[in-house]
């Protein structure tokens, strides 16, 4: 089962986007919290081995880069159907 982080939001996104380069952009990216850090977590890396879980930052390039529609209701896994209506 592929482990589910809440969506980052918009002010996330732009204030990891120095820190995690690409990652701040893609539909794969997602924030996990501790008491004291924050993690860049790789979301397809819960179905692509060739993707790490935390890359090392700041992402330049990546071949599974997608960007973020602004929609953040979608799916990282594959066998979950899109939301109806889309
Ligand atoms: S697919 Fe690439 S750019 Fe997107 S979150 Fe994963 S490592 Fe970052």
């Amino acid at each position: 089962m592929a482990f589910r982080a809440p969506p980052p939001s918009a002010e996330d996104r732009q204030s990891q986007r120095p820190r995690a380069g690409l990652c701040a952009d893609c539909r794969h990216f997602q924030l996990l919290r501790s008491k004291i850090s924050l993690f860049v977590r790789c979301g397809l890396s819960d179905h692509d081995s060739k993707f790490n879980r935390y890359p090392p930052l700041p992402v330049t390039f990546c071949p599974g880069f997608i960007r973020n529609s602004g929609d953040e209701s979608h799916s990282d896994d594959p066998q979950t159907p899109a939301p109806a209506g889309r």
